[in-house]
C-alpha cells in the first residue's frame, strides 16, 4: 500500500505545546496520512527521569497523539534500544547502562532490558491505539567493547548476532504490548548480505530503508525486501548537518529530488525531518525553513500546481550562484509570495530572512579571504592606505552592523512562532561572524 507518512524529530528547534496543533492541522492539509513522533529528549519521561531538555510533559504528549490521531493521522511511536540515547546515557544516573562507558547502550548490562520495556510501557500508555512502533535500532556505533559482550563474542557471537538479538527481544517485546515493530536498516545493510541479515529478524517486521540523497529506487531497498519482510522508504526532508554552518536554508532542490523520488516508490514512505544529526550536535533550523517540503513530500500532485514551487526552483538557482548582486534583491520578492495561512507567512518571512543570512556569511568569507589576501601581497606590492580602509575596516564593521540587526530579527520568528531553542541558535548562527575579529588593519610600513 503506498502511503506517505511524516516523521518528527523534536530532539531540535520545536514549538512549545500550545503552538504544535497549527502545525499538525497544516501537516494534514499537506497531505500526509501518518506522523512517526520521535519525541526523544522532549518528554518529562516518566521511565526516564534524567531526560535532558523536557518541552512536554507525558500528559501533553499524550494530548498531541490524541489531537494528531483526531485530525486523522495514523500515529507512530519512535523509541531508540541502542544507538541514539545520548539524551539519556550522558546523565550519570544511567552509567550503568552504557556500553564501556560510551553513550550507547550495552544490550548485556543488567538493567538494559527493563528500562526499555519500561519505556515502551510509558509509550504504549501515550499512543494507545498506534498499530506500529519504531524501534530505531540504527547508527549503532559501539558493539561489544564492555567485558560481558566481549566474553559472549569470545563464546562465539559475532557483533551483529549481539545486535540481532537485542533487536529481536524488542521486537517480540513490541508484539506483546500490541505493536507492529518497525526499525531502521542501515545495520542490516552493512552486513556483507543484507538479505541474509534481514532475514535474522521476525517475519513482522518491518524494515525502513533510509536514503537521504538522490533518487529512487534504491538497489538497498531491494535487498531488504529479498528477504520477504515489508519494506518502507524514508527520505531525508530535513536533515544533512553540513547545509547548516555556514546557511540557515536547505538546498531546496537535492531535497526535492530526494522527496519526490522516493513518492515514486510502491509502498508506504516516511518522510524525515530531523532536529540535529544527533542529542550532542547544533540544532537544524526550525519546520518553518521546510514548508515547501512538507507541502511537496505530502502531495507531489498539488505541489506541481503550488505558487512556490517555480519560486523555489529559482530561489535555489540563485542561492547556488551566490553573487551578492542578484541575492540582495531576492528577500523582498520572497516577502510577495502568495500565502494562504500565517504558517506560509512566517515561512516566506523566516525564508527572505534565510537569504539575508546567506548574503552575510557569504561577505564573511569574503572579508576573511580578502585580509589574508592582501596580507600576503603587501609584502611584495605595499598597501594601498584607501583600499585597505575599505576593505578590512569599513566592510567588516558594516557586516558587524548587518549581523546585529539580523538576529533579532531571526529570535522575534522564534518568538512570534512559540519555538524552543532560540538562544542556542542565534548562538550557533552567530558563532562565526567571530572570525571578523582575526581580520585587523595592516601594518602601514
Ligand atoms: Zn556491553
Amino acid at each position: 500500500m503506498k502511503r506517505r507518512f511524516l516523521h518528527l524529530d523534536f530532539k531540535g528547534i520545536v514549538p512549545r505545546f500550545d503552538r504544535l496543533e497549527e502545525y499538525l492541522r497544516y501537516f494534514r492539509q499537506c497531505g500526509f496520512e501518518g506522523l512517526v513522533l520521535e519525541f526523544d529528549c522532549r518528554v518529562r519521561w516518566r521511565s526516564w527521569p534524567c531526560a535532558a531538555m523536557p518541552v512536554y510533559t507525558p500528559e501533553e504528549a499524550a494530548r498531541i497523539v490524541r489531537l494528531a490521531e483526531s485530525l486523522g493521522f495514523e500515529t507512530i511511536p519512535l523509541m531508540q534500544i541502542q544507538g541514539h540515547l545520548e539524551w539519556a546515557l550522558g546523565d550519570d544516573s544511567c552509567a550503568g547502562l552504557r556500553e564501556n562507558g560510551t553513550l550507547t547502550l550495552c544490550p548485556s548490562a543488567p538493567g538494559s532490558e527493563e528500562q526499555l520495556l519500561a519505556w515502551m510501557d510509558e509509550l504504549r500508555t501515550i499512543f494507545p491505539r498506534s498499530r506500529y512502533i519504531h524501534l530505531g535500532a540504527d547508527e549503532v556505533a559501539r558493539i561489544g567493547l564492555c567485558p560481558a559482550c566481549r566474553a559472549r563474542l569470545e563464546r562465539g557471537e559475532t557483533k551483529f548476532q549481539l545486535y540481532s538479538t537485542h533487536v529481536k527481544k524488542f521486537c517480540a517485546a513490541a508484539e506483546k504490548s500490541g505493536f507492529r515493530p518497525l526499525v531502521w536498516g542501515d545495520m542490516l545493510l552493512a552486513e556483507p548480505d543484507p538479505t541474509e541479515a534481514a532475514k535474522t529478524l521476525p517475519e513482522s517486521t518491518v524494515i525502513v530503508d533510509w536514503k537521504y540523497w538522490g533518487k529512487g529506487p534504491f538497489g538497498s531497498t531491494r535487498k531488504l525486501r529479498d528477504s520477504g519482510r515489508e519494506v518502507w522508504g524514508a527520505s531525508g526532508l530535513q536533515c544533512a548537518w553540513y547545509e547548516h554552518f555556514r546557511q540557515i536554508l536547505p538546498f531546496y532542490e537535492d531535497r526535492l529530488e530526494n522527496i519526490l523520488g522516493w513518492n515514486e516508490f510502491d509502498g508506504t514512505v516516511i518522510h524525515t525531518t530531523w532536529g540535529r544529526s544527533g542529542n550532542k550536535y547544533a540544532f537544524y533550523p526550525p519546520w518553518l525553513m521546510s514548508l515547501p517540503l512538507f507541502a511537496a513530500a505530502g502531495d507531489p500532485e498539488k505541489w506541481e500546481r503550488h505558487p512556490w514551487r517555480e519560486r523555489i526552483g529559482e530561489l535555489s538557482r540563485l542561492l547556488r550562484r551566490a553573487l551578492e548582486f542578484e541575492l540582495v534583491k531576492v528577500p523582498a520578492k520572497i516577502r510577495a509570495w502568495p500565502a494562504s495561512c500565517r504558517l506560509e507567512e512566517e515561512s516566506r518571512e523566516y525564508i527572505a530572512l534565510g537569504v539575508e543570512y546567506q548574503i552575510a556569511a557569504n561577505r564573511l568569507l569574503e572579508i576573511v579571504a580578502d585580509h589574508d589576501a592582501q596580507l600576503a601581497s603587501s609584502r611584495f606590492v605595499g598597501i594601498d592606505r584607501e583600499t585597505m580602509l575599505r576593505d578590512l575596516v569599513e566592510a567588516p564593521r558594516k557586516l558587524r552592523r548587518d549581523v546585529e540587526n539580523l538576529l533579532p530579527k531571526l529570535g522575534a520568528v522564534f518568538d512570534r512562532n512559540g519555538l524552543v531553542g532560540k538562544e542556542e541558535f542565534l548562538a550557533e548562527i552567530g558563532s562565526q561572524f567571530r572570525r571578523l575579529d582575526t581580520v585587523k588593519p595592516l601594518e602601514l610600513p
